[in-house]
């Protein structure tokens, strides 16, 4: 199946992306509108609309975005001061691209989260 969203796009560079890492099974790029100073989205390949689809045997691709997101903070040097992952789902998660994604938020002190 193909990822139609906008992020299907970024993938393919059909639109391009301030791109930071990219693997067989990921990408991840800077958000359009960080909601942080580092705001980066890490964006499995397979094709999932949102976490509500993901299968038991798919879960090790969140664990690959996970695992991706901390390597970069690692890279960047703010792993030790810390950060934000958050993975938004369907309409009261606030989520607007339906491929799952994880969002890395950094470089500040964040606020607490709700509503
Ligand atoms: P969601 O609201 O689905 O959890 O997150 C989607 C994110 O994708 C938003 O933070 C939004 O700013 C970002 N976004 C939407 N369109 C684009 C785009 O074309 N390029 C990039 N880099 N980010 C995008």
């Amino acid at each position: 199946m193909t990822d139609t969203t906008i992020f299907g796009k970024i993938i393919r560079r059909e639109i391009p992306a301030d791109v930071v890492y990219e693997d067989d099974d990921l990408i991840a790029f800077r958000d359009i509108a960080p909601q942080a100073p580092v705001h980066v989205l890490f964006v499995p390949k397979t094709p999932i609309a949102t976490l509500n689809d993901l299968q038991a045997e798919q879960a090790v691709v969140v664990g690959r975005l996970a695992h991706a997101a901390a390597a970069f903070a690692q890279r960047e040097g703010f792993a030790e001061d810390g950060y934000r992952l958050v993975m938004n789902c369907n309409g009261d998660g606030g989520q607007t691209v339906f491929q799952i994604h994880l969002h890395l938020l950094a470089g500040a002190q964040l606020g607490r989260f709700g509503t």
